[in-house]
């Protein structure tokens, strides 16, 4: 059994631990993750990180995580992004889907799908999105109705990330229409591989499929993948969301790296910055900084369970703080010449792909708009 974190050692042994671990390991350049077969090598890294007992360092001892603490999380996602290992392909389950389990699941239910979220034999993704139903989440359609020791799920999620290479969906469905509608969705766990279940892949403008819609048609699923109790699903998503919005999330060493390949590409080309390129440089690295304290002090201060309004908070700086890097290395990168109409360099292209990704964060994990709305009813106390 693996040890855990804690146990009189220092954050700077547990740090010389990971980077020495992680500098021998790490695999090269992974292909794409554009489907089932692809995800080979990235499931088998998670297998290797599972085996040294660092797929999940936040997870309790007892469900083969480390009992790493907030600070010490924080240290293995600093020298994660050091060691530039590849994307891990299982976050929805390890991030989401399992602290989940553990605060709302039965033993069994522990016992079914967390050995195996562990070692990413069953990856996860998210099921929360529909056509119709994003900020305004409750009220999402899709359909579940009781049948015997079932439930029979009819009805359409979108926008669910991975879900062309995942194997398991954790979902919320409607299992009662007539109340106020928070209290009548449910969550399930749901075998995409069950007859009923399509995952179209939606292909992007950079012919990458990132995410896809899933359509069920008459899918039965066991009443005992429900978690939390048929009719409690607002309450565990919200939970989740606070895992999904909080500090382990991002490091801030990605955006300090960013900074100093941007750095290495102006000594290269020998150019001098506009001053007001360089200005932003300053203030971007400044910003980069002040994260990185106000992520450390957060971390020293959480529980396993993130109050909605820090949560919040932190999705608003780290998305903030990606879409103003980005912006600011396209700047850079065309002072250098290596962004050029029609032939830029490879550098520039991986930036640029980045860079449009860095406008989704402004969307994905509950819109910045929204976090502003949570952050003036339930600090400010402004009315709804
Ligand atoms: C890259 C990416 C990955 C994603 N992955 C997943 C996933 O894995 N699973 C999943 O379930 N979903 C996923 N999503 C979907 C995401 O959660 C939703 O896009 C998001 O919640 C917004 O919902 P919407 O797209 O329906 O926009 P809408 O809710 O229609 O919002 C449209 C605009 O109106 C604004 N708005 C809406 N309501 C309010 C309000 N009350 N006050 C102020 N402004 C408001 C929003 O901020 C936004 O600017 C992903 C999205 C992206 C971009």
């Amino acid at each position: 059994m693996t040890q855990a974190v804690a146990g009189g050692r220092s954050l700077d042994d547990w740090r010389a631990e990971l980077r020495a671990w992680l500098g021998e390991h790490v695999p090269r350049a992974l292909p794409p993750l554009d489907g089932h077969a692809a995800s080979a090598g990235y499931r088998a890294w998670e297998r290797k990180l599972a085996d040294a007992g660092y797929a999940a360092v936040h997870w309790p001892v007892e469900h083969g995580g480390r009992g790493a603490s907030e600070r010490e999380r924080l240290v293995f996602q600093e020298e994660y992004e050091r060691a530039r290992g590849p994307v891990r392909i299982n976050i929805q389950g390890l991030m989401l889907a399992g602290p989940t389990l553990m605060a709302f699941g039965t033993e069994r239910q522990r016992h079914r799908w967390l050995p195996a979220m562990l070692r990413a034999d069953e990856v996860w993704c998210q099921g929360f999105s529909e056509p119709d139903a994003g900020s305004d989440l409750a009220a999402l359609r899709t359909r579940a109705e009781q049948s015997g020791d079932d439930l029979v799920v009819n009805g359409q999620k979108v926008w669910t990330t991975g879900a062309h290479y995942a194997d398991w969906i954790f979902a919320l469905v409607r299992t009662d229409s007539a109340g106020p509608k928070h209290r009548g969705i449910t969550w399930v766990m749901i075998d995409l591989r069950t007859p009923g279940v399509t995952v179209r892949p939606i292909t992007q403008l950079n012919d990458r499929p990132e995410f896809a819609e899933i359509f069920f048609e008459d899918v039965r699923v066991p009443l005992d993948n429900v978690v939390g109790g048929i009719g409690n699903g607002w309450r565990v998503a919200m939970t989740a969301l606070g895992f999904e919005r909080g500090v382990g999330r991002r490091s801030y060493i990605q955006y300090l790296n960013r900074l100093e390949s941007l750095r290495r590409a102006v000594a290269s080309a020998g150019v001098r910055l506009d001053p007001a390129v360089e200005l932003e440089f300053g203030d971007v690295l400044a910003q980069v900084l002040m994260y990185r304290d106000y992520a450390s002090r957060v971390a020293a201060e959480a529980t396993a369970d993130p109050p909605t309004a820090t949560a919040a908070y932190n999705k608003l700086i780290w998305s903030e703080l990606q879409v103003r890097l980005f912006q600011l290395g396209e700047s850079v990168l065309r002072a250098t010449g290596d962004l050029r109409d029609g032939a830029s360099t490879e550098r520039a292209e991986e930036w640029m792909a980045e860079y449009w990704y860095a406008r989704a964060a402004r969307i994905f994990a509950g819109t910045n708009q929204i976090q502003k709305n949570i952050i003036a009813e339930r600090v400010l106390g402004m009315p709804r």
